[in-house]
This record gives structure tokens, C-alpha cells and sequence, in this order.
């Protein structure tokens, strides 16, 4: 039975901005159960891989929900907001579709940070586009491996 969507680089796909992933073993098991739909907001966004690597300014997922801050390519300086407000919305709604009330995001990310993501050069506290908005819509969010810098704390 599906119980919750997960990142899809946490299930060991390529979707990562650089074209790599980021394997999570707990994940992998529950989706071979068949309990997980993998999900990469960045690519339903219509962002190509690889990409270049965005970062917020101005604040958090949130903040840019809220229209306060957006997200920049690092190579070329472009707002990616659009994108990046398209792939959530595109999340929110399989979720919805299937009825899932669970999300495992990978940290870090600026769409899929739970507590992380990256503002202006600094990875600091905060949420990505992706799970800001699945919080607000009462999905419960668990964020799965932390930048290893945190880790290390
Ligand atoms: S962290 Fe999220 S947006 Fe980034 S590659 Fe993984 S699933 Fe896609």
C-alpha cells in the first residue's frame, strides 16, 4: 500500500542538480514494499538535468510563497521561482490524488529541505519551495539526510 511520496534522488535516481543522487536505504526498502511514489519537484517543474544549482535570496520556501524571496541560478543569475513553484504544485497534487499524508524530502535541497536549504551561500534553518507548501496543506514532512556539515554537528 502507498504511504507516502519520497524524493526520487533519495531512491537512487539521477535527478540531482549535478546529475547524481543521494541513496537512502530506508527508502529504497519501503518503496521495493511498494509504499513509496517517487517524486522530483525540480524536473515536474520542467528544469532540465543537470541543472545549474539554485539557492534562495531573501529568505526560505516560505518566504518566497509569501513572495519575499526567490530562488537564483548560481551559473547565470536567473529566477528560477517559476519553476520551482510549479514542481510543488505538481507534488502537492499527486499527493492529493493518491491521498498521502507523508513526505520524505531530502534535506538541503531548496525544493525538498525540510529544516535546511541554502540562503545566499549559507546553508542555514529553513524549508525548500516544495515542502513549504506541503506543510501548508497538512502533509507531515520528514526531512532525510542532512547536508553533511550538519551531520558532523
Ligand atoms: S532533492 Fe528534490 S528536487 Fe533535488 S533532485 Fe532530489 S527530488 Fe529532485
Amino acid at each position: 500500500m502507498i504511504k507516502a511520496v519520497a524524493s526520487a534522488c533519495l531512491l537512487g535516481m539521477k535527478t540531482r542538480y549535478d546529475g547524481g543522487t543521494n541513496e537512502d536505504p530506508e527508502i529504497v526498502e519501503m518503496f521495493k514494499r511498494g509504499e513509496i511514489i517517487p517524486i522530483c519537484p525540480e524536473q515536474l517543474g520542467g528544469l532540465p538535468t543537470p541543472r545549474e544549482p539554485f539557492e534562495f535570496v531573501g529568505g526560505d520556501g516560505e518566504a518566497l510563497l509569501e513572495g519575499r524571496a526567490y530562488l537564483k541560478g548560481l551559473n547565470t543569475g536567473r529566477d528560477g521561482s517559476e519553476n520551482f513553484l510549479r514542481g510543488a504544485r505538481e507534488v502537492l497534487r499527486i499527493v492529493k490524488l493518491a491521498g498521502i499524508e507523508k513526505a520524505y524530502l531530502k534535506e538541503g535541497s531548496p525544493s525538498c529541505g525540510v529544516n535546511w536549504v541554502h540562503i545566499e551561500g549559507n546553508l542555514v534553518r529553513g524549508c525548500g519551495v516544495t515542502a513549504a507548501l506541503l506543510k501548508r496543506a497538512g502533509i507531515e514532512v520528514e526531512g532525510r539526510l542532512p547536508p553533511s556539515s550538519v551531520r558532523e554537528k
